[in-house]
């Protein structure tokens, strides 16, 4: 380990306290690569995996050369077949051979990481070479290293499954991106992993949610983080100050470890479901955010009393294929039978903005010019009215089992509310037509549209409860995006703006006898727990990891 500090990041931390770890650059093209380590013994099974897929790749490419010089020399042009001895040079250098099996056999990488870490090794070489031509070299170098992830992929799964390692036998690991989008972050969950650090990104982004629901150590928006660092540079992330430190002095990490000890026993030994009361007598509801059927777990380990919002958005991302009616059952029954007849919120999707589809989708299609006041959420439901009604009947088919709350993102029109009744009625039609069976649900609206707050009335009209997405309300009231670190510094909760449409909310659902909750960051964040209880809220619902604190507070 060398351990002269070279460098300090300064960004917005998210909390989950310290993490000391070897740096993982990981190039956000190449995030949903497979992250995991393999068991010592393994270490040869890899490697011949590797070999195999880059023999694959040689073999193809010459087979494609050779085609190309049995052609007429108009339609093989020359370029084509440099291109091609190029790409064979880079795929055959014992450069990124050596390096990818340091990897596996050192660290105990499986091959695809080890490939795109090397990889990252030798790109950020190539782009340090002052001839251009050279530089250009890396995105052929890319290419090879894509052929040869395309051909681990046939071996991927088998190869996961046999040769997982024991992660506490390993070097700890902390990912270093440029970005990640949220698809690349809910792939992280329950991996290898002990700490995040992007340099872009706002604390409310989707991408900062779920890195924040993994209840480790991160910081997003830290600026030149992910050039400052290094591969395998040894690294503290604070992320309750949002500090990183590059190869700290033992005098430092020293420190940082008596902090790391202090803040372990600071947590609360064990969770107790007793019943919390508001000053006033009344009592406190507390509701777990979910973005996956398997965190109901954490929920209920953490003594949530329901599911305040499962955002459904994630079981749609990062693939291209829209899960099907029986997918989504499965699914919201899932969190449902989890937990065991405790109130289940789901939310339905709310794509678009900093959550975008892949494939072939309208919304993936559509020319964002501004994706957070686009095609997003519901808005994107009534666009695609087939894709919504299978989510309803799941939805409504789910019910069999247990209480579900359905919630709807991002209405502001009184129109669009009408539109979602119809379809919801229109899918229970569809289902008593066919004979299928479904449950009775409660149907609640999202409050995250300034307009919104201003006609809650209307909204009471309509719904059985309200929840106030206050990620969004921010944004939107304040006119600062969410996900942009370079206007962070605006995006504020206490404006006065957005506490008198917290309050006009929360007062009218009072009067109106609506149950009224926050599912947006602010209702795990304690600072705020004073304000919203002297507003009259009283459910609130955030990660499930923030439970425990937001307990403890209440009790002091
Ligand atoms: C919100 O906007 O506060 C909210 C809970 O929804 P999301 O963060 O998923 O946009
Ligand atoms: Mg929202």
């Amino acid at each position: 380990m060398s351990f002269s500090v070279h460098g300090l990041s300064v960004g917005r931390g998210l909390g989950g306290g310290i993490a000391i770890g070897r740096a993982v650059r990981v190039l956000s093209s190449r995030a949903s690569v497979a992250h995991y380590f393999i068991a010592p013994e393994r270490v040869d099974q890899e490697i011949a995996r590797l070999r195999d897929a880059r023999h694959a790749v040689v073999d193809e490419m010459q087979r494609l050369q050779q085609s190309l010089t049995t052609q007429s020399s108009k339609d093989a042009p020359h370029e084509l077949s440099a291109i091609m001895d190029v790409h064979l040079m880079l795929l055959q250098d014992e450069t990124l051979a050596d390096g990818v099996r340091h990897y596996i056999t050192e660290r105990h990488y499986n091959a695809e990481w080890a490939l795109t870490t090397q990889l990252e090794v030798i790109a950020a070489q190539f782009d340090e070479m002052h001839d251009p031509y050279m530089r250009e070299r890396k995105g052929d170098l890319e290419q090879v290293v894509e052929r040869v992830l395309t051909h681990l992929q046939g071996t991927a799964q088998l190869a996961q499954t046999q040769a997982t390692a024991n992660l506490a036998r390993e070097e700890p690991v902390v990912l270093v991106a440029h970005d990640l989008s949220p698809a690349d972050m809910i792939r992280f969950k329950s991996g290898v992993f002990i700490g995040f650090v992007t340099d872009v990104g706002g604390k409310t982004s989707h991408t900062a949610i779920v890195a924040r629901s993994l209840g480790i150590p991160a910081i997003v928006g830290a600026k030149s983080a992910s050039s400052l660092v290094r591969q395998d540079d040894w690294v503290v992330v604070d992320a309750d100050a949002g500090v990183l430190i590059v190869n700290p002095s033992e005098r430092v990490l020293d420190e940082y470890r008596r902090k790391q000890a202090l803040a372990a026993q600071a947590k609360a030994p064990s969770v107790n479901g007793e019943p919390l009361f508001a000053l006033d007598g009344t009592p406190i509801t507390v509701l777990a955010n979910i973005e996956l059927p398997s965190d109901a777990k954490a929920a209920l380990a953490v003594g949530a009393q329901g599911i305040g919002l499962f955002r459904t958005e994630f079981l749609f991302m990062g693939r291209v294929q829209l899960p099907d009616e029986e997918e989504q059952y499965a699914a919201y029954s899932e969190v449902v039978l989890a937990m065991k007849g405790l109130p289940v919120t789901i939310r339905t999707i709310d794509i678009g903005a900093d959550k975008p589809l892949e494939g072939d989708h309208v919304q993936a299609k559509a020319a964002h010019t501004n994706p957070a006041l686009g095609l997003r959420a519901i808005r994107w439901c009534l666009a695609e009215p087939a894709m919504f009604l299978t989510q309803l009947r799941a939805l409504l088919r789910a019910a069999v089992h247990g209480r579900i709350r359905v919630l709807i993102p991002m209405l502001a029109h009184e129109r669009e509310i009408k539109q979602t009744m119809l379809l919801v009625d229109r899918a229970r039609t569809e289902l008593s037509s066919n004979g299928v069976a479904y449950g009775e649900i409660e149907l609640g609206a999202m409050i995250e549209v300034p307009a919104a707050a201003l006609i809650t009335s209307i909204f009471l009209k309509y719904f059985d409860f309200l929840s106030i997405g206050t990620n969004d309300l921010i944004q939107y009231t304040l006119a600062v995006d969410r996900a942009d670190e370079a206007v962070a510094h605006l995006y504020d909760a206490m404006h006065p703006a957005v506490q008198f449409l917290l309050e006009k909310t929360i007062k009218e659902c009072i009067t109106a006898g609506k149950p009224v909750s926050v599912c947006g960051e602010m209702a795990g964040d304690t600072s705020h727990t004073k304000a919203l209880l002297a507003m009259g809220l009283r459910e609130f619902s955030m990660h499930p990891t923030q439970v425990v604190e937001f307990r403890n507070s209440i009790k002091k």
